[in-house]
């Protein structure tokens, strides 16, 4: 049973009812759900979710749905650690892991957070469930709805990979292909005459995909045997994934579950779109948007990121760090990962792997710790990103064994 009690925004702390509150506080702040953790430290164990299903609903006492039969879900979460060792050798460090969350249902992180906010959905008693998304999360409310027998409507940029696209349709959504970026693709969606029963599933207009995501901090904490690592590497959109796991650690710091220290989290972007790391870099609150931006980890160029404020609080709390690479480095990066451990990752992962160099040559990462880096998504999905890096397909010529050759 949960013990989700109020929401309360980041900001201003004001508190909200759930039934009174939709989307952000008055003053503008993300609305965090609180809990009575006191009452889930007395009631729930560690041992007690040991033998809880193999999915993030083994969390249920510190997430929002009130009623087990709201949960929507298609086994979202524990995704795999995998250990790689090869790849942290070549990238400077001895103890790396590949946390992959492109093994989720939908091939990325956001299944957590829409099988949360969907059940939400049903919770409330609404039946269409909108969102103006870069790819991944259209996908995943496009297929949650399908799973809970809602009708679904995404906004997404015309320039998506065409997986993304096509998966949304296939999944029966409605979709609205918008010129621009993510800011245009609101702004569409805002201009959606108003309906009865719609729920607008785009960051950071609901509280609750941020409850899902931050299973991701509860399993990380699980599978280290409750010592998390020392420092945990994200690819920074919006900002929200890593206020999430932030939340986890903080949840079970008060739970008493982890008594030694909370990892440092570190921010990564790319060159052409890094609102958060300057803003790490001048010691700002928040993030100055940016104007243009053109990167192949398409999911982090969210020009003016929601999360900024708690984002960089989190990163500052944890005594972390913000770093950008370039697109070239990121598809090194990718290709070594793909190569070294047989994880295909979403540019955005291969992003965070680029960073490690760079890192550990600033002394901001030490090799001997213990690091995890969070793949976001599966590769498939950017076929398009990763074929290009591979070079143009190769010139018919057969070899003696009757086969094309194909350069590697
Ligand atoms: C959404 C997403 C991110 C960024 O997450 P934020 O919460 O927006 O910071 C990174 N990588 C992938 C693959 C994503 O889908």
């Amino acid at each position: 049973m949960t013990t989700f009690s109020h929401l309360e925004c980041g900001l201003c702390r004001r508190t909200y009812q759930p039934s009174e509150a939709q989307g952000v506080c008055r003053c503008g702040g993300l609305l965090l759900a609180r809990y009575d953790l006191e009452l889930a430290r007395r009631s729930w164990s560690r041992d007690w979710v040991r033998n809880a299903p193999a999915t993030m609903w083994r969390y249920t006492p510190v997430l929002p749905v009130r009623t087990p039969g709201s949960v929507v879900s298609l086994g979202e979460g524990m995704t795999p650690l995998v250990r790689a060792e090869r790849l942290g050798r070549r990238l400077g460090l001895n103890q790396l892991w590949i946390k992959d969350e492109g093994r989720n249902p939908t091939g990325s992180v956001k299944a957590r957070g829409i099988a949360c906010a969907i059940s939400m959905i049903l919770e409330l008693e609404k039946r269409l469930a909108v969102i103006a998304s870069l790819g991944n999360a259209a996908v995943g409310v496009a297929a949650y709805a399908a799973s809970a027998g809602l009708e679904a409507h995404v906004f997404l940029p015309r320039s998506a990979a065409r997986s993304v696209i096509a998966e949304c349709r296939l999944y029966g959504a409605q979709v609205t292909l918008v010129e621009g970026g993510l800011a245009e693709c609101v702004r569409a969606l805002d201009r959606l005459p108003a309906a009865e029963g719609r729920h607008d599933l785009s960051a950071p207009r609901e509280p609750y995909r941020l409850e899902g995501a931050k299973t991701l901090g509860y399993e990380l904490a699980e599978q280290f045997n409750w010592d998390l690592p020392e420092a945990v590497l994200y690819p920074v959109g919006q900002g929200l994934g890593l206020v999430a796991i932030r939340k986890a650690f903080e949840e079970m710091e008060i739970l008493g579950w982890i008594p030694g220290h909370t990892p440092r989290l570190i921010a990564v972007q790319t060159e052409g779109c890094r609102p958060l790391v300057e803003a790490f870099r001048q010691q700002r609150e928040r993030a100055e948007p940016v104007r243009s931006v053109a990167t192949v980890a398409a999911e982090t160029a969210v020009e003016e990121p929601a999360g900024d404020f708690l984002a960089l609080r989190a990163l500052l709390a944890s005594r972390g760090a913000a770093v950008a690479v370039t697109d070239s480095e990121l598809l090194e990066a990718g290709l070594q990962m793909a190569r070294l451990e047989g994880v295909l990752p979403s540019p955005e992962g291969a992003a965070c792997a680029a960073a490690i160099p760079k890192l550990v040559e600033a002394g901001a990462l030490d090799p001997h710790e213990r690091v995890v880096l969070i793949n976001t998504a599966g590769g498939l999905r950017s076929l398009e990103v990763w074929a290009r890096r591979l070079g143009p397909a190769p010139a018919a010529e057969t070899d003696k064994l009757g086969g094309l050759i194909t350069p590697r």
